[in-house]
Formats: C-alpha cells, sequence, structure tokens
C-alpha cells in the first residue's frame, strides 16, 4: 500500500484504489451479456445474474445494499473492504500482510455487510463518528452486545451462537487487517483488539474435532414420517399428478385471469341456463364456495338459509364466459341456480368420484381423497411434493443445496450390471465446498428414490427438461404443513400414524442417514462415498466416531481387556509368589521381572521406607507389563520386542505392533510362556497327535516325522509346565 494511495481524502467521495471499478470483472464473477454490470460507485450491487450462483442462494443475499450505512464514509470503508475480500488479487489487496488470499464466497461476503451494518450502526449509537474513535473497550463492548440475549429490561437471558459471535469479532478483525486499504476513514494504527486472537479465538468457537453435532431425527418421529412420505409418494401420487392437471386446467378456463372473459351487460340468462343444462347432463353438483368466502357472505348479509350461500358463483360466472357474478344479475338468475342446487347439490369442485386406494394401514379401500376447494386441491399437491423431498432426504441423504440443484430431467436411465439387479442415479450438483457453479455429481440411490423424483417431475407445472426440480424451498415450513396434513382428519382418515412432535430438519435426516449406514459393516466408507464427504474424518464425526456409542464400545472393551489382562498377571504374580512358575522360552524373563516386583516389593530391599503393601501396589507396578500381554489359546504372548517376535519374522513384518497370534509357535518364540492354566490344551493336543500317530500307515514317514515332532513338543510343554508348577523357585530358575 503506497502512501499517496492511503491518503485519507473525500474531497470526491471515490475510492483511493477502486474507483471506476467493474465489481464483477475485479471479482472474477461472470454475468450473461445484456446484464448490467455493478460498478465500485453504485451504492447497490446487485449479483443476482452472476452465473453459477447456488440455487439455495435467497435472492436478497445476492443485493448488497450499501445504502443502509447513512455516513458516507462508512459506506465507502463497507465497499472497500467488500470488494477487498472478494478480489484478494487486487494490486492494493495482495501486498497486506492480514488480508485473505482465497476470495470469499457471495454469501460470505453479504454476512459480512449484515454485520458490518450492525457495527457501524451500533458505534453511531455510541456517539462514535470515526473508526479512529474505535479503542478496544468499544470491540469488547461490541462482543458483549452480540454475545448475550436480553430481555425487555436488559438482563441477559441468553447466549447468542459461536457463529454469531465469531461474525461479531471478525468485522473488527477485517477493519483492523484491511486498514492501510481505506481511504475516507480507519480504525487507529495501534488498535490490535483482543490482543492480536482470531475470530474464532475470540468467539470460542469450538474446535470441530469431535462428533457432529446434529442430532439425528428420533425414531419416535422418523418411523411415521417416512411411512407416511413414502405411502403419499407411492399410493397417492399418481392420483394428486391427475389432480393436479385438472387444477392447471380449472385456471385456464375458468380462473379471474382467463382471458376473453366478458364484463357488465344485462343479466345472461341464456348462457347460464346452459351452463346448467350441461350440469344436469352430467349430474355433476354446483362448486362449492370456500368456508372463508361463505363467511364473508355472511358478513355482508346473507341469509345463512340461502340456498346460494355456498354456491360459488364467482366460478360459475366464469365458466359461462364472464368476469363475476354481479349482484344485479341475482334476481334474474336466482331461480334456475336454485333449481339447480336442490336437484344436483353442492359440491367442492376438485377430487369428486376420486378412485379407490388401500388405506395406509392396509384395513381399508377407501377414495383416495374427499372432494376439495381449490386451495386445499393446491396445498395437498404441495404435501405430496413435501413427502417426495423427505424420501429423497432422508433415503438419498443430499444437502440441502444438492437438492435445490436438482432438474428436470435429472433421472439417469436405470443400469442393471448384474441379472436383476437394478442401479439408479440421479445427477444434481454439489455446492458444498465446491468452485463457483457448483460441481456436478450423481447419487445412486434406491427405487423408491428414483420415483419420487419421477413423481416430481409429472407435478412439475413446466416439465421441460433443465428446469429447476424443487428451487428453493424452505422445509421447516413445508415439513410443519406436512406434520399437520398427515395429524389431520385428512391424513388419520387414510390410516396415517400421527407423527409427533419433534424436530426434523434436512440435516436431521441427513446425519440420520449418515448412523444408519455407517453402522453396517465396511459402512464408514460407504457413508463417506454416499455423502460425498472429502474427509472420512467428517464421516466419523457423522457416524459418532470417535465418541459415539461404537467408540464407546470399543473404549468399553479396551478397558475390560487391559483390567483382564491385570487380573492375569496379578495371578501370575501370586502363583509365582507360591512357587508355581511359568513355563516356556519366555518364562526365564518373566520370572526375572516378577523377582524385580518381589525385590521392591520387600521393605528390607525396598529404596525408602513402605507403609502399603496391598495389591494397589502390586497392580501399579505390574500396570506396564500387563500392556504387553496378549492371550493366546495355548499360552501367554509377552509382546515387549517386535524385533523378537517369531511370528513377525515368519511373516516377514518384524516391525508392526502387534504380535499374529494365528501364526504363533509359542513352543519356540522367546516372548512365550505356558502357565497351569494352559496344561489341558497341551494335554489334549498331546493326546490327540497320539491318536493320529498310531493311525497312521507306516508308508507315511515324513507326516509321522512331523507328528512324532509335535506329540514330542506337546509332551514336553506338559512336563514343563507340571516341572514349574511343583517346582519351587531357586536361585537356579529365578
Ligand atoms: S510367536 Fe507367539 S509368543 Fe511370539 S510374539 Fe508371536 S504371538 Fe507372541
Amino acid at each position: 500500500m503506497t502512501t499517496s494511495a492511503s491518503v485519507l481524502s473525500l474531497s470526491d467521495g471515490r475510492s483511493a484504489v477502486f474507483a471506476g471499478v467493474d465489481v464483477c470483472r475485479e471479482a472474477g464473477l461472470v454475468l450473461p451479456a445484456g446484464v448490467g454490470r455493478p460498478v465500485f460507485e453504485d451504492d447497490v450491487w446487485d449479483f443476482t445474474h452472476v452465473i453459477g450462483l447456488p440455487v439455495q442462494m435467497a435472492r436478497g443475499m445476492r443485493r448488497f445494499d450499501f445504502t443502509a450505512i447513512a455516513d458516507a464514509r462508512w459506506r465507502l470503508v463497507a465497499k472497500e473492504l467488500l470488494l477487498a475480500v472478494l478480489a484478494p488479487r487486487h494490486p492494493a489487496v495482495a501486498p497486506l500482510p492480514r488480508a485473505y488470499r482465497t476470495a470469499l464466497h457471495l454469501a460470505s461476503c453479504a454476512g459480512r455487510l449484515g454485520e458490518l451494518v450492525r457495527f457501524l450502526d451500533w458505534l453511531g449509537e455510541r456517539g462514535i463518528t470515526g473508526l479512529e474513535q474505535v479503542d478496544t473497550q468499544a470491540c469488547e463492548a461490541y462482543m458483549a452486545h452480540r454475545r448475550y440475549v436480553l430481555d425487555e429490561n436488559g438482563a441477559v437471558v441468553g447466549e447468542q451462537s459461536p457463529g454469531t459471535r465469531r461474525s461479531a469479532a471478525q468485522i473488527v478483525v477485517d477493519l483492523v487487517n484491511y486498514r492501510a486499504l481505506f481511504t475516507a476513514d480507519r480504525v487507529a494504527v495501534d488498535l490490535r483488539p483482543w490482543g492480536g486472537a482470531c475470530a474464532s479465538a475470540v468467539a470460542e468457537m469450538p474446535c470441530g474435532r469431535g462428533q457432529n453435532k446434529t442430532p439425528p431425527v428420533e425414531d419416535r418421529v422418523l418411523q411415521p414420517m417416512l411411512a407416511a412420505a413414502l405411502y403419499l409418494v407411492s399410493a397417492l401420487g399418481p392420483h394428486t399428478v391427475k389432480l393436479a392437471g385438472e387444477v392447471r386446467a380449472a385456471d385456464l378456463t375458468s380462473s379471474r385471469k382467463t382471458e376473453g372473459l366478458r364484463h357488465g351487460g344485462p343479466a345472461p340468462i341464456a348462457d347460464f341456463t346452459e351452463l346448467l343444462a350441461q350440469y344436469a347432463r352430467t349430474r355433476a353438483p354446483l362448486p362449492m364456495l370456500a368456508e372463508h368466502h361463505v363467511a364473508d357472505r355472511l358478513a355482508e348479509g346473507w341469509s345463512p338459509d340461502d340456498p346460494l350461500l355456498p354456491v360459488a358463483t364467482g366460478l360459475l360466472a366464469r365458466q359461462a364466459g364472464f368476469g363475476q357474478l354481479w349482484s344485479r344479475w341475482l334476481p334474474s338468475l336466482r331461480r334456475p341456480l336454485e333449481d339447480a342446487v336442490s336437484s344436483l347439490g353442492v359440491e367442492k369442485a376438485f377430487g369428486r368420484d376420486a378412485a379407490e386406494t388401500t388405506s395406509a394401514d392396509g384395513a381399508s379401500a377407501l377414495p383416495w381423497t374427499l372432494p376439495l376447494h381449490r386451495l386445499q386441491a393446491v396445498a395437498l399437491v404441495g404435501i405430496v411434493r413435501t413427502a417426495a423431498i423427505i424420501v429423497l432426504s432422508a433415503v438419498s441423504g443430499m444437502r440441502a443445496s444438492e437438492l435445490m440443484e436438482l432438474r428436470v430431467g435429472c433421472r439417469q436411465a436405470p443400469e442393471e450390471p448384474i441379472p436383476g439387479l437394478m442401479r439408479f442415479r440421479i445427477a444434481s450438483k454439489v455446492v458444498k465446498g465446491q468452485p463457483l457453479g457448483g460441481t456436478d455429481d450423481e447419487w445412486v440411490v434406491v427405487e423408491p428414490v428414483y420415483r419420487a423424483v419421477g413423481l416430481v417431475e409429472s407435478l412439475h407445472e413446466d416439465p421441460s427438461d433443465g428446469a429447476l426440480l424443487f428451487g428453493r424451498f424452505a422445509f421447516t415450513v413445508r415439513y410443519r404443513w406436512f406434520r399437520n396434513w398427515v395429524n389431520s382428519p385428512a391424513g388419520q382418515r387414510l390410516g396415517l400414524a400421527a407423527i409427533p412432535e419433534g424436530p426434523v430438519n434436512l440435516r436431521m435426516l441427513r446425519r440420520s442417514l449418515a448412523l444408519e449406514l455407517a453402522y453396517r459393516p465396511g459402512g464408514v466408507l460407504a457413508s463417506k462415498i454416499h455423502l460425498k464427504h472429502i474427509a472420512v474424518a467428517t464421516t466419523e464425526g457423522y457416524a459418532s466416531r470417535p465418541g459415539g456409542a461404537q467408540a464407546e464400545l470399543l473404549a468399553e472393551i479396551n478397558k475390560y481387556e487391559s483390567d483382564r489382562n491385570l487380573d492375569l498377571v496379578l495371578a501370575e504374580f501370586r502363583n509365582y509368589q507360591q512357587g508355581i512358575l511359568p513355563a516356556g522360552p519366555g518364562a526365564r524373563s518373566l520370572t526375572e521381572f516378577f523377582a524385580g516386583i518381589d525385590e521392591k516389593l520387600e521393605p528390607a530391599a525396598a529404596p525408602a521406607p513402605r507403609t502399603q503393601r496391598s495389591d494397589r501396589d502390586v497392580l501399579n507396578l505390574l500396570t506396564k507389563r500387563a500392556k504387553t500381554l496378549h492371550i493366546g489359546p495355548a499360552n501367554f504372548c509377552w509382546f515387549t520386542d517386535p524385533s523378537r517376535a517369531l511370528c513377525l519374522k515368519l511373516a516377514g513384518t518384524p516391525t508392526a505392533d502387534r504380535p499374529l497370534i494365528g501364526m504363533c509357535d509359542s513352543a519356540r518364540c522367546p516372548q512365550a510362556t505356558h502357565h497351569p492354566c494352559h496344561r489341558p490344551v497341551w494335554a489334549e493336543h498331546a493326546e490327540r497327535t497320539k491318536t493320529f500317530l498310531g493311525d497312521l500307515g507306516k508308508t507315511r514317514r515324513t507326516e509321522h516325522a512331523r507328528l512324532q515332532n509335535d506329540y514330542d513338543r506337546a509332551l514336553r510343554v506338559v512336563a514343563e509346565i507340571d516341572a514349574a508348577t511343583t517346582d519351587q523357585p531357586d536361585e537356579d530358575s529365578a
């Protein structure tokens, strides 16, 4: 940053470094041809049309509105900071020692701008008119302001999330780090808030190395929710496609926006007579008015006994070719309308004569829906779309950003790699952690997911290839509507189990799937691949490893193993003290070790007076040795030195950190010992080998020699164990 560039001058309100800059070009953002390009001096930078922005990014976040900052100097500071983090390679930004080296995503920049506006407003409220007046106390005060949630009396009632706290700290740190870049106002050169700590440290962000904190969906919620979603997609889905078609057709011919409708004029008696005759021919009831419109009529003074009260006369008028049914027409039309009501009745316009379906509990066959008003029909189609989202998310594990990137035609042709085994794939984009525009990817899914995508395509209003399948959606609201419907009389009529109250969101569904996958053989790797995690560590976090149920089980097993080993070593030590010695090639080493321990426990040999001779003392001395103990079927393995392990030598892996107990040759390995508990194994082996030897024919000399060696060895081991058990310890044996 040169001195000339950093001159504080606001004579023309222009930036010393970014004046006249094309923001998108500088930030490397691509806009379609013909779209307005934001220039640095604009007070609103509109990135709505930037190519590659994720569908998930809200429209509001795509417009950077600097007019929220009233002070022109601070507005310039905000623009300079935002462009600096968007364009870290700009010649004025790159030399800044603490500037970001990688451009921030537009979504992050939108967050920065929001926090900066908040900070500057806060400064203004405290009477601070220049950034140079910001001191460490002000920084601390702002952190406290953003950290705590206060009630109306100013009492602390809670704390904001670490993310909010980091955001608050980060904006102050940014103003310090980019200080040299600002033309109109700067923080003091010696401002070093929080002793120069980074924003994450100031915010006390959790390290993130533990397990994933998103909880899975509770089973009591997941089970009925998924069952309802699958039922809606499979049993009601095809019917809702037809229903959606009926709504669209009705909207085309009889909505208020239908073109060619006539307005005013005398009462169209002939048109209505013809329309009602058509109803009579098809024996179709007249369309019913929605309840809230009936209430409006009653409020306007209609009689509750009026037979035309529930009739959707406006809809009838549009079906007859008129914009509405004027009240002045009613005296002339009342009689034919009342006659039609009495002979045909009144019914909701959609879902009449619904086809039968089997209820969710399989107990009965019943119409898939009762008649619906238009809004109810539209809502039901929306509920089915939500059911498809639930199936997709819960069973495929796709993130919200990936679901929103799905497009019509995303289903790839099914494959049959093995006869009878189908593979279904859907294509979308991975957005998280990817460059702008995301990365195309595919998800292998089960058939219900594949069919759910097909259903949503059929429900799409414009199912042309490439159209967004869902677009941006708010799952929380949609799920609330879905659950309300399932728990309503409409859902209960179909035999759906009620969904209990409980939090559900797309992250929780993904976490639930991750756990289900990971707790199967090879599941962590399968989860990593399927959930498209960059690192296995992330999957381990999702799968509660480390720190989850499996890890706890493993830790418990390890603890039991250590306790068992310690008990065994203690028992052998007590045996040694009673003259029952170990046998085998490693016996001498173990006996020497026990002798050393025994010596330490002798008051006369102890280096200092000891007052306690409990098992605890002994265990403390034996613990290290116990850690080397591995249990073989016919011996103990004291794995103190890998280079002496016979099994590792035979396997050609002399540096391994565990013995290969399956290849153990305990009669020859210097780390093996035999104890009285192993005697039955060796004795039985000797007995069996003897039987085999007796059965061998005289011609099988090689086999005979091998078995004889085996037999001799088994007898030798048994004899050694017996000898060690009966001999008293003396200097030689120790
Ligand atoms: S050969 Fe047996 S005793 Fe020796 S190190 Fe291997 S397992 Fe342990």
